[in-house]
């Protein structure tokens, strides 16, 4: 798709737009036109995320006039789509779970296994686990839902990227009084920033890609995600297997490491851990799709 959608092309060169029904025809036609698979499914998306509203809003309220305001922000959204962004990143937002996150090309967007992780942990809380890390947080997701559905005494979140910390921040900035727990993010490598803290749970989403992977992305991640958080050395496991190494030294007496890997090498992950002495209860979860995708274990 290229970055040549002009939306004077599509809509009338002055405003006021019209009805909603006028800015879904002229975001699909641009959709369309740049090649976007489901051009009206996205529009609606669009407008939905601009307008703060559920997705079958558009279609139901064609009628309804458009402000400029809303106008500029819907087209200026499709525009960034048209020229390839993922649509998160065109409208600036993801949902995680129970929440929306306020997202850009800073940080990794969210991911529906990831959810699924954030289920697993949970499963396994009880009301001993006061404590918990969410390491290489991103968009705060993981860290922030955690800190939404359950009360621990602190969740931590901690990133190389200050560019995340300031994403995950001001995520948990705009839920703050909805959170159950307190938050707090640090910035700094993997656990480096958590020195001497004992935790419950460490939880993480690290970036488990190869660099021979990286061809095989679907262009929407390689060229707008941020490498930082997709990609790592040794064959994809170099952050994998460091969080592996340095987690004992934070988890109390059965505390949980719970890790989200590539499905392909979910195997070697678990073998890494098992033969760990300071690990037990391996186990290795699968995601909605049946693929291994999630390394659990104990610290004995
Ligand atoms: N699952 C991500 C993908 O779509 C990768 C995320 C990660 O590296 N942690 O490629």
């Amino acid at each position: 798709m290229a970055n040549k959608t002009s939306s004077s092309t599509y809509f009338p060169t002055t405003l006021p737009i019209g009805t909603i029904g006028d800015l879904l025809a002229g975001c699909t036609a641009m959709l369309e036109s740049e090649g976007v698979t489901e051009p009206q499914r996205e529009a609606r998306e669009i407008v939905a995320a601009v307008l703060d509203v559920p997705k079958f809003w558009a279609a139901a309220n064609s009628i309804a006039d458009a402000s400029p305001d809303v106008a500029i922000a819907v087209i200026r959204a499709a525009m960034q789509r048209a020229a390839g962004a993922p649509l998160a990143y065109a409208v600036g937002r993801a949902s995680f779970r129970h929440l929306t996150l306020e997202v850009d090309d800073r940080v990794l967007i969210p991911r529906v296994e990831t959810e699924v992780l954030v289920d697993r942990v949970l499963e396994r809380c009880s009301s001993n686990t006061r404590r918990v890390a969410d390491i290489g947080t991103g968009s705060g997701a993981i860290a922030l839902s955690l800190a939404f559905e359950r009360e621990f005494d602190l969740v931590f979140g901690t990133d190389i990227s200050l560019d995340a910390i300031a994403v995950a921040s001001g995520n948990a900035a705009s839920l703050r009084s909805v959170l159950k727990s307190s938050i707090e993010f640090r910035h700094g490598s993997l656990l480096a920033p958590l020195k001497g803290e004992v935790l419950d749970v460490i939880v993480s989403n690290p970036p488990y890609v190869s660099f021979a992977e990286l061809g095989d992305l679907p262009p929407d991640v390689r060229d707008w995600e941020p490498s930082l958080a997709l990609l790592s050395p040794q064959d994809g496991l170099a952050a994998t297997r460091e969080l592996v190494r340095q987690a004992p030294h934070h988890l109390a007496p059965d505390g949980l490491l719970a890790v989200e890997v590539d499905t392909r090498r979910a195997g070697t992950v678990a073998e890494m851990v098992s033969v760990d002495d300071r690990y037990g209860d391996v186990e290795v979860l699968l995601d909605l799709t049946g693929r291994e995708r999630f390394v659990f274990a104990r610290r004995v």
